[in-house]
């Protein structure tokens, strides 16, 4: 009965390191861990003992006797990775090299005090990281009065699992030395000279909140938008609840083909009823109820075997949604499969060459995968009516565009092209690659590194991979902040202003409305009654009402007053 990895999996590696025969790859010091599209379990050397399900902070894994019929496809997807019988992996029957927590040599003059901004995955992780030392001071800074970036605004609401990792956050907020200020933006309430001078070092963790554009005709007419933008509005993120989504038409086009475009095209073809059981946000589901789509096309502008989609998701989208291909893309998919040699490669295109073609007739929203198509413009006069393509003809990315033009009519065209990060107020910026240039989390400075500034994430990284990725990308940017602490290179913030009610007078004065880790409590809680028996939870998708739940929060009691002063 070996237990088997399945969709959510989130590669955050907890499993890797509780398994007494480390038989889950890849591990985190392994080669392929930071591409991986999830772990694998060896069925022939996993002993049963279930430390892995335990581990596991999004429920990923299950003994191969207690998954869903859905599930059952992860059976022969872990053992794939371990081809038999003389195997690509030496014999497991040790523990993987854990990665040793950064330890922290004390000085006097204070405790290491680090202001870490953004509190999605990587941020978490690296405040976790950093409380793994007696003494250490983290601030966590965010934008929005409540926590957990994308794991919050991202994920998609049908995948309640991968957002159970945020009970590991909470579980983080709840160590001693950690302090939330929530509705504070850094940049504009407080400076980061400012943060400088309160700490010994600011983490920046604030992801890639930007869309890459597609920069073709026609992208400002109504009806055209972005896949992260919908993501946003679906999740009920308090900035895109007025985004307009029109879905009085039959056809969404999405271009590009990675997970978060599998992930809208899922939520606009999922029963509503479905989808009422989640915590998907009231306007978008009164809008899905609605709906009038009856197609979404995920259109690539590359072949088959490029898809951009993970097979976890391609597995788990099959199993949810009718999705169709036509007969032309289905004799692209049967090319592919003939050189393919990779076997997770070779799964997705088996899985996609057995997908129902398109001219069978669909009784519900359907899905339908297009290949080799490069979108040249968006066609319509005030709104979208369609978009057209150019056939492109082999599998390069520039090259190999044929003169053939495709048009599809649609009445929404969202990209789904990646996302980008956007510039940090005085930091330096790599505008080319999106990302704040750094050397393994170390912020540089025309090639020098800039003292007590760091990255992790997507902004340290660029926007790929899973959340559990971000808890080996902000442990390596922790050991390097940690080892210039040991090594007296980052500035004591001074002895007044490294006490917390410094930085505490600091920010009230700026920002009187900032929600701590009671305020979120109390927002979380709220939001959970409200959802009642059927939902997870309700979101609030307001600032406004967020601070009216944070200022229900029950007053600290005596003990915690004494003892928040003895801190300060
Ligand atoms: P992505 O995986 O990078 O996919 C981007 C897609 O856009 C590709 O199909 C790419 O095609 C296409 N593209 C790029 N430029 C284009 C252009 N100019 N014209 C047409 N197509 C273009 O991005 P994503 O879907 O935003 O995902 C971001 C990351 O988040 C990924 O690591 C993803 O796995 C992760 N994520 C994971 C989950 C999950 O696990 N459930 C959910 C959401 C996101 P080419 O390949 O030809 O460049």
């Amino acid at each position: 009965m070996p237990h088997v990895i399945t969709q959510p999996c989130c590669s955050d590696g907890s499993c890797v390191y509780a398994c007494p025969v480390n038989c889950i790859h890849p591990s985190p010091d392994e080669p392929g861990f930071a591409t991986a599209e999830m772990l694998y379990i060896d069925p022939v050397a996993c002993v049963d003992c279930g430390a892995c399900v335990s581990a596991c902070p999004v429920g990923a894994i299950a003994p191969d006797t207690r998954l869903e019929p859905e599930q059952l496809p992860f059976i022969e997807l872990n053992a794939s990775f371990y081809p038999k019988p003389d195997g690509k992996l030496p014999p497991t029957s040790k523990l993987a090299p854990v990665l040793e927590a950064p330890l922290v040599r004390p000085r006097s003059g204070g405790p290491l005090t680090v202001a870490i901004v953004g509190s999605g995955p990587a941020a978490m992780y690296a405040a976790d990281e950093l409380l793994t030392q007696r003494g250490v001071r983290v601030n966590v800074f965010e934008r929005l009065p409540t926590p957990y970036g994308l794991v919050r605004a991202g994920v998609a609401p049908d995948h309640q699992s991968t957002k159970r990792v945020t009970k590991l956050f909470d579980k983080v907020t709840a160590l001693p030395g950690f302090t939330f200020y929530l509705n504070v933006d850094v940049g504009s309430d407080v400076t980061h000279a400012e943060l400088l001078a309160h700490h010994h070092a600011v983490l920046y963790a604030v992801g890639a909140p930007n869309d890459r554009r597609l920069d073709i005709e026609g992208m400002d007419l109504a009806g055209t938008g972005t896949a992260t933008e919908m993501v946003a509005w679906i999740n009920g993120h308090p900035e895109f609840t007025d985004l307009p989504v029109d879905l009085t038409h039959e056809r969404v086009v999405i271009v590009g083909n990675g997970n978060v475009a599998l992930d809208v095209a899922r939520i606009l073809t999922t029963d509503p009823d479905v989808l009422a059981r989640t915590d998907i946000s009231d306007h978008a589901l009164a809008t899905l109820r609605d709906s009038k789509v009856a197609e979404v096309v995920i259109a690539a502008r590359r072949g088959p075997v490029h898809s951009a989609f993970t097979l976890p998701e391609l597995i788990g989208l099959t199993s949810a949604c009718d999705v169709v291909l036509d007969g032309g893309d289905h004799d692209l998919v049967i090319g592919d499969l003939a050189t393919a040699t990779d076997p997770l490669t070779r799964s997705k295109l088996e899985i996609l060459s057995k997908l129902a073609d398109s001219s069978t007739p669909s009784a519900r929203p359907r899905i339908r995968f297009a290949y080799q198509l490069t979108p040249r413009r968006i066609l319509g006069e005030e709104r979208v009516q369609g978009v057209e393509f150019t056939v492109t003809g082999g599998t390069s990315r520039l090259r190999g565009r044929t003169d053939e033009v495709r048009r599809l009519d649609a009445g929404m065209v969202l990209t789904s092209i990646g996302y980008r990060g956007k510039p940090i107020r005085d930091l330096p910026f790599d505008d080319a690659a999106g990302v704040v240039p750094n050397d393994d989390g170390r912020v540089l400075d025309a090639g020098r590194p800039m003292r007590g500034s760091y990255v992790a994430g997507w902004i340290k990284r660029g926007p790929t991979g899973f959340i559990g990725t971000n808890k080996s990308c902000a442990g390596e940017t922790v050991h390097n902040l940690v080892d210039d602490y040991n090594a007296g290179l980052l500035a004591d913030p001074g002895k007044d202003r490294a006490k917390p009610a410094a930085l505490d007078k600091l920010v009230r004065r700026r920002r009187p409305d900032v929600v701590d880790a009671a305020g979120w409590r109390a927002i979380d809680t709220a939001e959970i009654a409200r959802g009642g028996d059927e939902r997870p939870r309700d979101k609030f998708t307001t600032v406004a009402d967020m601070l009216a739940a944070a200022a229900d929060a029950p007053a600290p009691s005596m003990r915690d007053r004494v003892l928040a002063g003895l801190r300060r």
